[in-house]
Formats: C-alpha cells, structure tokens, sequence
C-alpha cells in the first residue's frame, strides 16, 4: 500500500474508487482502507452508498456529488483538494466516471495540479468483455444507446462497418428495442454476448447470433429484467466488398423496386440497410 501512512492517514489526492457491481466480495482490500481513511467520500447517491459502507464497517462523511448538483458542490471539493484534503469520489457501482458522473471533477483536479489516483475494482463492461468469447484486442466502449428508436438505429447505423468489439451498456426497459435495432443495423448473424445482472444471482452470459439474441430476450421476460450489457463482435474485415454489393443490388434492382432491392441485400450481406439504400439509390440514378 504505497498511499497509505499509518501516522497521517493518506496523501492527498482525489482518489476514483470502484465499489462492487453486485457481489459484495468484489470490494477490494484498497478500496475499503481508501474509503476508511480518506477526509471525506463524494458519493453518487448517498443513502445508497451508505449501506455500502455499513456493510463495509466503514464510518467516514459522505457529500453527494452527482450531475444535477455538481455546480454547487464542485468548488467546495477543489477548495478541500486544494487545502490538502483526500477525497474519494464513487458511484453506485462499479468504476466512477464509466457511464457515471465525475469528470468535471477530475478534469479540474488536473487542471488544478492536484493528484488523482484510481483504485480499480469492478466494471461491468470491462467484466462482460472479458467473458464474451469476442475478440478483446481491440474494442469500442459506447456506453448507453440513445433511448429514442430514431437516434438509436442512427447511432447502431454508423457503426456497422465498425471492426473493433462494441460494448453496450443498455436498460433492460430497453433490451427488445435495441436488439430489434441492431438486428435492423448490423445483421441478424452477427455474434452477440448477451450479459445480464454480472457478478449476481441470476448472473447469465450467453452468446449467440442478434438473431437468436432477439427471439430469446423477446420468449423470455425473465432476459428482459436486471442490468445488462450487450458486446456485439465487430463488422468483420471481408464482408462484402463494395462491387459485390453493387453487382447483388443490380441484379435485384433488375427485378423488385429499390426499398425491396435495399432491404433483400441487407438480410443477405449483413451490410446495414441505410448503406444498402444509399448504393442502391446510387446504382439507380446512374442506370
Ligand atoms: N460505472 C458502472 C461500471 O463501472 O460498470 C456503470 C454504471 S452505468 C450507470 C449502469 C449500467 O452498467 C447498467 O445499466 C448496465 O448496463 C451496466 N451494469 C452495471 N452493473 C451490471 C451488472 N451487474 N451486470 C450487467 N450490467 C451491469
């Protein structure tokens, strides 16, 4: 424990702590003496993270710290890291600043010259991705799909060509929709890993096609409850050129009108449907 000094508690620093994302036993031994030692605790949601800490044996001051106050309460923090004082900052769950609120936080903590220090834990994209059987060398975190249908197909839409893993994190309100949408974007035959409530009880990790992904979540309620996080394999490298999508939409503009044309290229491809309207449309108005 390099931080730590038994006589004068902790160096100063703002400190990112990662509580656990369901399992209790995921707190680390860190995390708990950063937590213990600390001047004060920036918390998310207080009252939620306060059973953490009974529940940890830790009595320390805990502030709120979240978006909608955030203006208030960020000069009273800078003050404090400025006099010298640690603070740490968590969240509900998992890792601070991951689909979480915080950065202002630290981007003035840099500016400002001041230590920030990560205690690493828990994360729920970092912890489906590595159960996913998808490639991990190269990946995309894209956190939360906008909610609304036409922003989510747009936001899908623009990265189906993608090559590098995608990560997802999505609420289970959500879950069909989004699927339906990225059935729509990318294929029903890309892979998918489906990871819902990681660390828990009802823990379920299971990957398969978009396709399949979308008629299990659509046959069972119980896929459609808890928290979720989708890693979709990337667009693959070799999918369809260019000029043989042009020679399959031609041969099928030959035949069927060009949202028909579009839409049968897309199911046979997996090359999204926008992409194949916009050739298609292109093929057309130079025939
Ligand atoms: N900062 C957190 C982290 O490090 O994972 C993420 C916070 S974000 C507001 C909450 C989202 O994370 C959930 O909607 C879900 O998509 C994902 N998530 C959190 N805990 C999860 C779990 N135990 N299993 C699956 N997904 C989880």
């Amino acid at each position: 424990m390099s931080n730590i000094n038994s006589e004068s508690g902790i160096e100063p620093a703002l400190y990112l702590v990662a509580t656990p994302i369901g399992n209790l036993g995921d707190m680390t031994t860190r995390a708990v003496e950063v937590l213990q030692n600390v001047d004060i605790i920036a918390a998310e949601d207080t009252r939620h993270s306060q059973k953490l800490l009974n529940h940890l044996g830790i009595r320390n001051k805990l502030m709120a710290c979240h978006e909608h106050n955030e203006q208030q309460v960020l000069p009273q923090l800078m003050q404090r890291l400025q006099n010298g004082e640690s603070i740490a900052l968590i969240s509900d769950a998992g890792t601070p600043l991951i689909s979480d609120p915080g950065y202002r936080l630290v981007a003035m903590a840099h500016e400002q010259q001041i230590r920030v220090t990560p205690v690493p834990g828990a994360c729920a994209a970092i912890a489906a991705l590595s159960a996913a059987g998808l490639a991990t060398d190269r990946f995309s975190f894209e956190g939360f799909l906008p909610a609304k249908q036409q922003a989510r197909l747009r936001a899908l839409q623009a990265l189906a060509q993608e090559s590098r893993t995608l990560v997802f994190y999505e609420s289970c309100h959500r879950i069909e929709a989004c699927l339906r949408d990225m059935v729509e974007a990318f294929g029903e035959a890309r892979r998918i890993t489906f990871a819902r409530e990681l660390t828990k009880t009802f823990e379920t990790v299971r990957q398969m096609s978009l396709g399949e992904c979308l008629q299990w979540v659509r046959q069972d309620a119980n896929q459609q409850k808890g928290e979720i996080v989708l890693v979709v394999a990337g667009a693959e490298p070799s999918e369809t050129s260019q000029t043989e999508l042009s020679q399959l939409l031609n041969v099928l503009l030959d035949e069927l009108p060009l949202k028909q044309s579009a839409a049968l290229a897309s199911r046979i491809t997996g090359v999204n449907k926008n992409a194949c309207y916009q050739l298609a449309l292109t093929l057309k108005q130079h025939d």
